[in-house]
């Protein structure tokens, strides 16, 4: 790639063939360090520090812009017992979400953040095979039907959309595009210091660099917020008085489940197991919150 629009390499042809250009890198590790002071942040809900640069309004603007999409290419169900309990299911969660946020952090000594002006909740049943939902940020939230008969209770539907929700009250979105804009500069200043290189060496330290970018920093942060969106969104189902204990054989059949399309909150879960183990070390804290919430309330709604 050449950022000269005049197609002149201004470094002197002869001199600068097959040199890497270091202080490009460095000054890429600059900005980086610059852009990860400037843009983090603290979740109320988990502690951890992330790096985010949009704020909740971008976020959210994107998220209506790619739900009007998928809705415009889907089969929107209009109504009926089942839309009207997946609508009731998502609303009980959306309400009790702000006092667990202030739980959560209260925890650990910190305040809440989140700003819940920012979210305009809205529920939509698509007719599809797919056993799946999303919610996307600023609280746009999509059911497939193909979800109903594998959950089999509210308890689960309830855990999914947990999950779901969390994501967006987490805002992985955002911080999965500040990873990619750091990504992609990154790989821009690689090609830039490569420049002077011969096409072979340069395919050598962008393929080098490709293979770090993704395995190195971007899968393991997306298992993370899987692991974060199913902690969370096990607290928001146990606070809004639905069964946590809903969630192990919940996975159990998902897992069964198999198939070539892996749904959103399977995909990034390569150890099944694990995940069941991690959720029933949570079960103790979900069962108080639900305690604290919903006494006197059945397990079973
Ligand atoms: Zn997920």
């Amino acid at each position: 790639m050449n950022m000269d629009p005049t197609g002149q390499d201004q470094g002197g042809q002869s001199s600068g063939r097959g040199r890497f250009h270091w202080w490009i890198i460095l000054a890429f590790l600059l900005y980086a360090g610059w852009y990860y002071v400037s843009n983090r942040q603290e979740s109320s809900l988990t502690g951890r520090t992330q790096l985010i640069a949009t704020n909740a309004q971008q976020d959210a603007a994107l998220g209506l812009q790619a739900y009007q999409q998928v809705l415009s290419q889907s089969q929107v169900v209009a109504d009926g017992p089942e839309v009207a309990q997946i609508k009731q299911i998502a609303q009980r969660l959306i309400a009790v979400a702000p006092k667990v946020e202030a739980d959560l952090a209260a925890e650990k000594g910190l305040k809440p953040t989140i700003d819940w002006s920012t979210f305009d909740w809205q529920v939509s049943v698509l007719q599809s095979d797919e056993v799946n939902a999303f919610c996307l940020p600023g609280g746009k939230i999509a059911v497939y039907t193909g979800l109903i008969p594998v959950a089999q209770s509210a308890d689960a539907i309830a855990v999914v959309l947990g999950h779901e929700i969390s994501h967006a009250l987490l805002r992985h979105g955002a911080e999965r595009m500040a990873q990619q804009h750091m990504a992609q500069i990154g790989q821009i200043a690689v090609g830039m210091a490569a420049g002077n290189m011969d096409p072979q060496q340069q395919r050598e330290v962008m393929g080098a660099y490709g293979v770090v970018g993704q395995f190195g920093v971007l899968l393991p942060f997306s298992r993370k917020d899987e692991s974060e969106a199913d902690q969370i969104g096990l607290m928001l189902a146990a606070a809004a008085c639905f069964d946590p204990q809903a969630a192990i054989p919940l996975w159990q059949r998902m897992e069964q489940q198999g198939g070539a399309r892996q749904p959103e909150f399977m995909s990034t879960h390569p150890n099944p197991g694990n995940r069941i183990a991690r959720l029933q070390e949570l079960m103790p804290k979900a069962l108080a919150m639900r305690a604290k919430y919903c006494s006197g309330a059945s397990p079973t709604q």
